[in-house]
């Protein structure tokens, strides 16, 4: 090697060597000013809690370093989910360092939202319900997601304030077709849990149990248990809805049928358990409502109105006939259409046609 390349070459690296020693910005660490009590540099601290990512409300511990939330996992000692987390729930952590949150409150000016300060956020709330208020009683409304107890009083307790009745709470995904098919049906004012893994046969119309629909979490472990392969039997799973969603993707067979239509399958598998005998023990009067109402849906009537074969009309109802402990669950959260409360209120009758003590629903336990 010559001297003028060795030099090229030693010019070269040596400017990537001064590259790689540039100083990086400048970060800086703040120390917690008043640390908690119980937290000790370097050792992580865990606190049980609760998701709120959803209303199921399953444990969570939360895993923090030097006062900060760093991990949440399923709390094991918890009934509802007993140590298990949905991906919501892992992914519950973002709503805390995620840069793309909301960080402050935003005040909408001329179609734009613009960034506020807490305290001048508080000026115009105070300001425009002070306002409402002089106008008479109840001028002031609150509009709240599902919260907890303590924040939701906190909440009246302010309405009250400004002489207004407390907020309306808003849930997306509302169970209000099954709660009122419930309140019409059995009487019960809220939702009972089903016992799914003490089921031999499971025909869900269209819950999607284990994405969204009430406690998935919960559903999927009792999924598991009576699904799994258990002394060479395996417990089966049907699905009837007009679109195939995970929960649909996991049954042992996926019934598809028109939007809206799932009260005809059940009202004709009502009307075919009723004819063969089942609901003997019911009230009479019960009993002649159900067979009035459902003596229309003849297979070949519910195949005009769903679209459902009358061969596979026959799967369902023969399975559904020959289980021992069947269970039938209702409508999923995302497909509310116009007739969900007839399907509900029919998929509550099935399910006292086929299993009149109700042994698979649990009304002591609700969510
Ligand atoms: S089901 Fe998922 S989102 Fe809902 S409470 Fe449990 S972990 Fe949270």
């Amino acid at each position: 090697m010559d001297r003028r390349t060795f030099l090229k070459i030693a010019g070269v690296s040596g400017l990537s060597f001064a590259a790689s020693c540039t100083s990086q910005p400048e970060k800086t660490l703040y120390s917690l000013v008043q640390a908690p009590d119980d937290m000790v540099t370097g050792k992580a601290t865990w606190y049980a809690s609760t998701c709120r990512e959803c209303p199921a409300g399953c444990g969570v511990l939360a895993k923090n370093r030097e006062g900060r939330t760093i991990k949440v996992e399923g709390n094991p000692l918890h009934p509802i989910n007993r140590g298990r987390l949905c991906m919501r729930g892992q992914a519950a952590l973002q709503g805390i360092y995620n840069p793309d949150r909301i960080k402050t409150p935003l005040l909408k000016e001329a179609g734009k939202w613009r960034p506020v300060t807490y305290a001048e956020a508080e000026a115009i709330l105070q300001a425009k319900a002070e306002a409402a208020m002089r106008n008479g009683n109840g001028r002031v409304r609150m509009l709240t997601e599902v919260v907890g107890e303590s924040l939701l009083n906190l909440a009246r307790q302010s309405l009250e304030n400004w002489d207004s009745k407390g907020p309306v709470i808003f849930e997306p995904f509302g169970y209000e077709a099954l709660k009122e098919a419930n309140s019409q049906v059995f009487g019960l004012d809220g939702l009972p849990s089903y016992k799914m893994d003490e089921a031999d046969f499971l025909i869900s119309f269209g819950a999607d149990f284990l994405e969204t629909w009430l406690s998935p979490v919960e559903y999927a472990r009792k999924f598991k248990d009576m699904h799994g392969l258990r002394w060479q039997n395996k417990s089966l799973y049907f699905h009837v809805s007009p679109y195939q969603s995970l929960t649909g993707a996991n049954a042992d067979f996926w019934f598809s049928c028109n939007p809206d239509s799932e009260h005809f399958i059940a009202l004709g598998l009502l009307r075919e358990g009723i004819r063969h005998g089942n609901g003997r023990s019911l009230p009479d009067k019960l009993r002649t409502a159900i067979e009035t109402v459902s003596s229309p849906y003849t297979r070949e009537k519910v195949f005009e109105l769903s679209s459902l074969p009358p061969e596979l009309f026959d799967k369902l109802y023969i399975h559904l006939q020959l289980a021992r402990k069947p269970l039938i669950l209702g409508t999923g959260t995302s497909a509310t259409g116009a007739n969900c409360l007839q399907a509900n209120i029919a998929v509550n009758l099935l399910n006292l046609v086929f299993d009149p003590d109700l042994e698979r629903i649990d009304f002591s336990n609700r969510h």
